[in-house]
């Protein structure tokens, strides 16, 4: 079968041309027109040799996920959805702001974590994206945006915040990350990519000698009672060695500060007396946090904290000392907002039924 070039980052590529008989500049010409132009036709990198391009015709094969829809909000805010066979799609969201342009990247179809308040917890897991689906999305909407007059690209950020638990699938995870950061592809700097974890403390460690970009820890709960709830791996990794984690990374993190998300959930997590636990847990991590207001989804048993709930949240953080932004909801009229990424996943394990039969609500959060 031909071989997907989008799975391999340098070195890999740089080993399979190798395999071939193939020098190593060889193997970057072909990235840079993978990458650099958005180039999948072989026949078109005129500068290859023609017998190595017909050796790559035969052999090999540029496949990113096909895209299913690619639509736009109001507010500029662009989501499309990609085709990962089997009747799975995953989501990527395009957010355009005045200094830059994000695209959040999903890296699982449905995510195996069962966070309570989150739709793509909540449909289960289907299975890992190779690494030609994750950088695929990217090389797709790089091509469908393109580069502004200067000639830099639209898409300046890349946040692993779309569907999935990015450390669960570190093995793909990596070579897509260096890709991102290869000056060779698309040369982002470490601190223009931003891996968001929902706490797996070993792949945290190993994500600081593999790969270290800018860390985003989804925190949501200032306690280990309230938080084994909301994020059920905290009863596997406790906070206590979440903040130890924290603490490991940023000797190796490009930025000097972890940013906490803090999903703010009506009567659940958003009392002063949980902004006055977060100081204290926090009081040796170097940190910023977002708080992100909650993005309701049928049945989630939850509600959206009141904005001056929000702002008197983000005041108590402020004045502890910590600067606290809180994430503006883009994209709502396309469902394009965090943790409303649903794709469309055939859940192989059944976790959907289980999910919702077993859903908890507000009140029983806080027995
Ligand atoms: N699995 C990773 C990254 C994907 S989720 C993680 O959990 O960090 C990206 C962010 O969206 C996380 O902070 C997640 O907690 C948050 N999120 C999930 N569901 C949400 C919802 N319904 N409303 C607001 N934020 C949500
Ligand atoms: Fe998975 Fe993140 Fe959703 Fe939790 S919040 S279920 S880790 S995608």
């Amino acid at each position: 079968m031909a071989v997907n070039l989008l799975d391999f980052d340098a070195d890999g590529l740089t080993a399979w041309f190798a395999q071939q008989g193939e020098k190593p500049f060889r193997a970057r010409q072909v990235l840079r027109w993978m990458h650099q132009s958005g180039e999948g036709d072989f026949n078109a990198m005129t500068d290859i040799a023609k017998s190595l391009r017909e050796k790559l015709l035969t052999e090999a094969v540029v496949t990113p996920p096909p895209v299913i829809s690619d639509k736009l909000s109001d507010d500029g805010t662009r989501k499309f959805l990609f085709d990962v066979g089997n009747g799975n799609a995953v989501e990527t969201v395009f957010i355009p702001e005045d200094d830059r342009g994000t695209l959040c990247v999903s890296s699982q179809a449905g995510c195996a974590l069962e966070c309570a308040f989150c739709s793509t917890g909540r449909q289960g897991f289907n299975r890992n994206l190779s690494t030609a689906e994750i950088i695929g999305q990217l090389w797709q909407a790089n091509r469908a945006l393109g580069r502004v007059a200067g000639g830099e690209r639209i898409i300046s950020n890349v946040v692993l915040m779309g569907m999935g638990e990015p450390l669960a699938n570190f093995d793909n995870l990596i070579p897509a990350l260096r890709l991102m950061l290869d000056d060779h592809a698309y040369g982002l700097s470490r601190r223009r990519v931003t891996v968001s974890t929902s706490g797996i403390v070993p792949a945290m460690d190993r994500l600081a000698e593999a790969c270290p970009v800018a860390l985003a820890v989804s925190l949501h709960a200032p306690t280990d009672g309230l938080r084994d709830k909301l994020v059920p791996i905290n009863r596997k990794y406790p906070l206590a060695e979440l903040m130890a984690a924290c603490q490991r990374y940023l000797h190796h993190a490009p930025r000097d500060f972890i940013t906490f998300e803090y999903v703010m959930l009506d009567g659940v997590n958003d009392r002063d007396e949980d902004a006055r636990a977060l100081l204290h847990l926090v009081r040796d991590v170097p940190c910023k946090f977002n708080l992100i207001p909650f993005n309701p989804f049928p049945d989630s048993g939850f509600r959206r904290s009141p904005a001056d709930r929000v702002r008197r949240f983000a005041t108590h953080l402020i004045e502890g000392g910590i600067v606290t932004t809180t994430r503006k909801t883009r994209g709502d009229d396309i469902d394009a907002a965090c943790g409303q990424l649903a794709g469309k996943v055939l859940d192989k394990s059944r976790r959907v039924i289980r999910a919702v039969a077993g859903k908890p609500t507000a009140t029983e959060l806080h027995s």
